[in-house]
């Protein structure tokens, strides 16, 4: 495809500026509104990508945008030592979206920032350090996040580093090696509610409430990383909300800020009171920027009462996608509008040609699924216009 000269340009200074850790698509993007956004070329796409789950009250939502310009103009910086009205008042929302036991907040700024303080309250609120995580789960790529990623390509170039880690990995869904595993010398048990990046598998009801009682008798905490699932992306305010079962802590961050930087380990005054003052911290966690956009993106999401939608829809996406009859199709699953199609051959140039022919962007989970993260305000009309342009790039590619 050929491009004008100013969109060269960009492309061509991210090639050659970028750390080149990450795959460059072929376009630049410029604008977005809802479900939809527009590459310099002006050519618009249905977003089912969304940052990995991050545009959930949709690109630009109103109350959002609307939020972070009169903060910008009123505050942009207060240290966590310092109280702020925008921060006390997100501190309210957040807790109140979550169960009563939830309640003791750490703010940082990003997925992988609410993972380590998970670590650190579990190591200091039991005194062990041996955890527990899943095979293919996805924790983020810091390397405290990455010793509990088990992606062999991400750990591999880092593994001397990784070694002093104690982390045992367990099949996720396997309640007798969960059994084995748990101990009273296990601070924590890690795992997804739904595994994202593993390839979008929802979790067993009896392996979750088994991780539930497994960890209480072993006095271990459980923690749920609801950074991909939470804010109503399953059909739940938070994905726990399925399986019947309240966590010692929870992590937050994708959808929670509006779609500004934002991350949150959420824990119970028990194990908070056992981290000591000054035991971890930050300097941008809990900016009043993203606080406004988070207390706006929360109250969307609450009073457009986005989950339940999440929920029709995403059924309807998923039995639209099961109606295709396909024979690279091997499965496809979900939990609301998280969506996975599992192919018998890989993913990618499927993703690619709906992004070049179709415009319609999607992302891989592992190397055979096609995962759709779309906004959670998608409507039936798109869902169906996404659902015909991957048959038809079924059929071609
Ligand atoms: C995205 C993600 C992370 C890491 O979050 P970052 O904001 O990228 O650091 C961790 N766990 C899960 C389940 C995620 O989806």
């Amino acid at each position: 495809m050929t491009v004008s000269t100013t969109t060269q340009r960009w492309l061509d200074s991210e090639q050659r500026y970028d750390s080149g850790v990450f795959n460059k698509h072929p376009l630049v993007l410029v604008r977005g509104q809802n479900t939809t956004v527009w590459d310099a070329e002006g050519r618009a796409y249905l977003d089912c990508a969304t940052g990995a789950g991050v545009a959930s009250v949709g690109h630009c939502n109103p109350d959002v945008v609307h939020a972070i310009q009169q903060q910008a103009a009123t505050l942009l910086t207060v240290a966590q030592t310092i109280p702020n009205d925008k921060r006390a008042e997100f501190l309210e929302v957040l807790t109140s979206l979550l169960p009563d036991a939830l309640q003791r907040v750490f703010l940082c700024n990003s997925g992988t920032e609410a993972m380590e303080a998970a670590k650190k309250f579990a190591v200091t609120a039991t005194r062990r350090s041996k955890f527990i995580a899943m095979k293919r789960g996805f924790s983020g790529r810091s390397l405290g996040a990455l010793a509990f990623t088990w992606e062999p390509a991400y750990r591999e170039p880092f593994g001397a580093i990784l070694d002093g880690a104690n982390v045992e990995f367990i099949a996720y869904g396997d309640t007798q090696a969960l059994q084995a595993a748990v101990d009273d010398s296990v601070a924590a048990v890690i795992l997804e509610p739904v595994q994202g990046e593993g390839g979008v598998r929802p979790a067993d009801l009896t392996f979750m409430q088994a991780a539930r009682d497994l960890t209480r008798q072993h006095g271990a905490l459980l923690i749920l990383d609801e950074i991909q699932t939470g804010f109503g992306r399953t059909g739940k305010m938070f994905a726990m909300e399925h399986f019947g079962i309240v966590p010692d802590g929870v992590t937050l961050a994708k959808a929670m800020g509006g779609g500004l930087p934002i991350g949150a380990f959420v824990t119970t005054a028990d194990v908070a009171s056992r981290m000591p003052k000054g035991g971890h911290g930050g300097t941008f966690g809990g900016n009043p920027l993203a606080m406004a956009a988070g207390t706006a993106a929360m109250r969307f999401i609450a009073r457009e009462r986005l989950a339940e939608h999440a929920a029709e829809k995403g059924a309807y996406f998923r039995q639209q996608l099961r109606s295709i009859t396909n024979p690279k199709i091997r499965e496809v699953r979900g939990l609301g509008l998280m969506i996975g199609v599992e192919l018998k051959q890989k993913s990618a140039p499927i993703i690619t040609a709906l992004e070049q022919h179709e415009g319609v962007l999607a992302l891989p989970a592992t190397s055979l699924v096609v995962r759709f993260l779309p906004p959670l305000t998608i409507t039936h009309d798109e869902i169906d216009q996404v659902v015909t342009a991957f048959e038809r790039v079924l059929q071609r590619t």
